[in-house]
């Protein structure tokens, strides 16, 4: 069944929930994507986060290598030759997309190279509020914004770093800093007529029961959909267990109250190219490194 979007801006999304693999559960199987590895800086630390480069573990943050901007297009002519159903270039990290110039050079460039693919934004939203117009010049119309927590105090047991204009922030004011960011941002993409979606790392004992409360104030900003994926036991969460299926399906149904969730994410490298509802991951084709476990086709 089609997800009904929830929409503010009056823009027409019909061709994105058509084309993208993560809006819908039909493109899911049937279109691909690629997250071109540009952005290494990032500048939070999230304390389930460990960036890794030259490593097959299938996850966000990491990636085989990091590219420049210049190598991007023949990176996506590649992509392109492996999987034609490629509809979406994205940009996920390794680090956080906005923390260096490096993403918005590269969208630049692919929109000039490439005009019919839909360019898609992976932020923790630090610096969304002051390049919204940029990135919509530079052919951006998709933006995902990954948002923890709204209380500053559930969000400072998560995030233990905030680099904002030179000063390193702790505890209550840098989660009040990111909210606060992370809230302008999507109000203002949601604005300008970017579809924004939203994440949330489920993390159990620490915001699992404030899934609703992100989802309603995600909904006044403006997103559209909610993303909510369970989290990888690492770093400070290391000695976290996973959430069960049945703890992510309630704060599904309870986000579900407020936003349409797509429940079908992989949880995609930073590299990441295929058709993500096929299993078939190509990064190791398209950036020849061996893994023994390229293809699944489970
Ligand atoms: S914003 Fe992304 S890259 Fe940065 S610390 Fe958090 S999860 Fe890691
Ligand atoms: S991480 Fe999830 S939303 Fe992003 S490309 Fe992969 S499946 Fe889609």
């Amino acid at each position: 069944m089609a997800i009904e979007l929830k929409q503010e801006s009056g823009t027409d999304f019909s061709h994105l929930l058509r084309s993208h693999p993560c809006l819908s559960a039909e493109a899911h199987v049937k279109f691909g994507r690629m997250h071109l590895p540009v952005s290494y800086a990032c500048n939070i630390q999230c304390d389930f986060c460990i960036r890794k480069l030259k490593t097959e573990e299938t996850r966000p943050g990491v990636a085989y290598k990091v590219m420049t901007p210049d190598e991007s297009i023949d990176t996506v002519k590649k992509a392109l030759e492996l999987c034609p159903e490629i509809q979406v270039i994205g940009i996920a990290g390794p680090g956080d997309t906005l923390a260096s110039p490096h993403a918005i050079e590269t969208f630049t460039r692919i929109h000039a190279e490439f005009p019919d693919k839909i360019l898609c934004l992976s932020t923790n939203g630090l610096m969304l509020p002051k390049n919204v117009d940029r990135l919509w010049d530079a052919g951006v119309r998709t933006i995902s914004v990954t948002v923890n927590a709204v209380d500053p105090e559930i969000l400072r047991q998560i995030v233990s770093k905030v680099v904002w204009e030179g000063e390193v922030l702790r505890g209550l004011p840098a989660a009040e800093r990111l909210i606060h960011s992370q809230l302008t941002g999507i109000r203002a993409a949601a604005r300008k007529g970017f579809l924004v979606k939203s994440n949330a790392v489920l993390i159990p004992g620490v915001n699992d029961t404030h899934i609703a409360a992100i989802a309603e104030t995600l909904a006044e900003a403006g997103a559209s959909m909610f993303n909510i994926i369970p989290l990888i036991p690492q770093g400070k969460f290391k000695d976290i267990a996973t959430p069960s299926c049945a703890a992510l399906g309630s704060a599904r149904k309870e986000a579900e109250a407020y936003l349409p969730v797509f429940r079908h994410c992989k949880q995609c490298r930073a590299d990441a190219c295929g058709i993500p509802g096929k299993h078939v991951e190509l990064s190791a084709l398209l950036y020849g490194y061996a893994t023994e476990n390229t293809f699944s086709h489970g």
